[in-house]
């Protein structure tokens, strides 16, 4: 945990979210600004601030988070159109809050290569 990081605090409840899962690992809430009909960002609870900084024993926690985006992707009827799921890792590409979170995107065609 980290005291003044963002998603720590949706993940602590000090900031609110619209939560659409969670369990002990993970939070999954709508992105405040949505980029698709479907945006949910999917949070570890465990505190990481980017991909860069994942550990060998960070492996099943960050694969489940994948495994999670199918399961929401299905739930929302998003997984047979097709769906993205991105991790942006520091500035250069876009990253803004440091905690490590996988973007859900859907329900609209996703144009490539993105911006
Ligand atoms: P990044 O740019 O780091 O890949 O993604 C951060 C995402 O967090 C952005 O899409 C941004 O809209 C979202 N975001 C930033 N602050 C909040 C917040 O307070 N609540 C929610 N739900 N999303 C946020
Ligand atoms: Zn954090």
């Amino acid at each position: 945990m980290s005291a003044d990081c963002l998603f720590c605090k949706i993940v602590r409840g000090e900031i609110p979210a619209k939560l659409a899962y969670q369990d002990e690992d993970y939070v999954a809430f709508h992105d405040i600004n949505p980029q698709a009909p479907t945006h949910i960002l999917i949070i570890p609870r465990k505190h990481i601030r980017t991909l860069n900084d994942l550990e060998p024993d960070d492996a099943q926690l960050v694969g489940g988070m994948l495994l999670l985006a199918g399961r929401l992707a299905a739930e929302r009827g998003i997984a047979a159109p097709g769906y993205r799921a991105v991790f942006n890792c520091n500035a250069g590409a876009g990253q803004s809050v440091w905690h490590v979170h996988l973007h859900l995107l859907g329900g609209r065609p996703l144009h490539w290569p993105p911006g």
